[in-house]
């Protein structure tokens, strides 16, 4: 008798930890592919004091100081060693503050190698409330997105700063601004504005890859991106540098471009199902379909995963 208390006391502990551990497959599947392909960064060099590390992840962007280094994200923790020998092919400064745009792997893995070290991070506040948890990505508008689970981060790579609406950092005369638009990409975004120099890290909430992703699972909406679009060009000029979160250096016209391509499916989109039209017809009376980028799937896939997602946040 006891010894089958015994056993199923053990059985249910089994049960309960299986169904609690998150399952990870997807996510050891693209560390496993980004620590056998990523071997060096490309280093594009905006001024002396500015640049941007491109590939394996999301951009990162890395500010100069006369002491320090303040870096814009941090890619994955499996290719922090990589990520460093870039690094120290610019300055060999120590990194004073890491700033998160947002909680994705893709953009802050790194925080489990950097937080370790010691290096302030700084994020808004729901990032790191989504960084607290086991997260499943929002699949419905790039498929192979779909069953994607992020595991929650450690304590040691949380951010220790974080900020509601703005907050600003001065640095060796420099400006940091940062911003939150509300839900745009997540419930998280910070858009880092270096004021001085007229440079923009936007993260994920204006990408070059075609349509953007938005997580709806983690409190993003595609119609707060199309407004956090007009945010951002409203606080960039002409002249200001834009880097993008994934994709090349932009400028305040491609942010308005990608609103009005986004506002015009929105548009659209709201209409034809006003009308009852299928998600095919809808597609078909959208002239414009944004290009895919080579990693992504076809572009008109894409455009008609937007419209059912579109629907879904209607209904939500
Ligand atoms: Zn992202």
């Amino acid at each position: 008798m006891k010894l089958n208390l015994i056993l199923f006391f053990f059985c249910t502990l089994v049960t309960i930890s299986w169904a609690q551990s998150p399952n990870l497959s997807k996510y050891n599947e693209e560390i496993k592919k980004i620590e056998d392909t990523v071997k060096y960064f490309e280093v594009e060099k905006i001024n002396d004091q500015f640049y941007m590390l491109i590939g394996g992840g999301g951009n990162v962007g890395v500010f100069v100081s006369d002491k320090n280094v303040i870096m814009v994200d941090n890619k994955y923790e499996i290719i922090e060693e990589v990520l460093m020998s870039s690094l120290r092919e610019i300055t060999s400064n120590p990194i004073k503050y890491i700033i998160n745009t947002h909680y994705h792997h893709d953009h802050s893995d790194g925080n489990r190698a950097f937080g370790k070290m010691g290096v302030p991070i700084i994020s808004h506040e729901n990032a790191k409330v989504r960084m607290q948890k086991v997260t499943q990505l929002y699949g419905g508008i790039y498929d192979f997105i779909d069953g994607f689970v992020q595991d929650k981060y450690p304590t040691e790579a949380l951010p220790i700063i974080t900020y509601n609406s703005k907050l600003t950092l001065s640095e060796d005369g420099e400006d940091i601004e940062m911003y939150n638009f509300g839900s745009g990409h997540t419930d998280g975004d910070s858009i880092i504005y270096f004021k001085n120099a007229n440079i923009m890290h936007t993260g994920d909430a204006f990408v070059r890859y075609g349509y953007p992703y938005v997580d709806l699972n983690n409190g993003g909406s595609i119609k707060g991106i199309i407004e956090v679009l007009g945010s951002i060009a409203s606080l960039a000029n002409d002249q200001t540098v834009i880097m993008p979160g994934h994709g090349n250096l932009s400028t305040k016209q491609d942010v308005l471009d990608l609103k009005k391509s986004l506002m015009n499916l929105y548009q659209k989109t709201v209409l034809g199902l006003e009308k009852g039209l299928s998600y095919q017809e809808i597609a078909d009376s959208i002239d414009e379909t944004l290009a895919a980028d080579p990693v992504m799937p076809g572009a008109e896939l894409t455009k008609l995963n937007y419209i059912k997602s579109i629907e879904l946040e209607l209904n939500n």
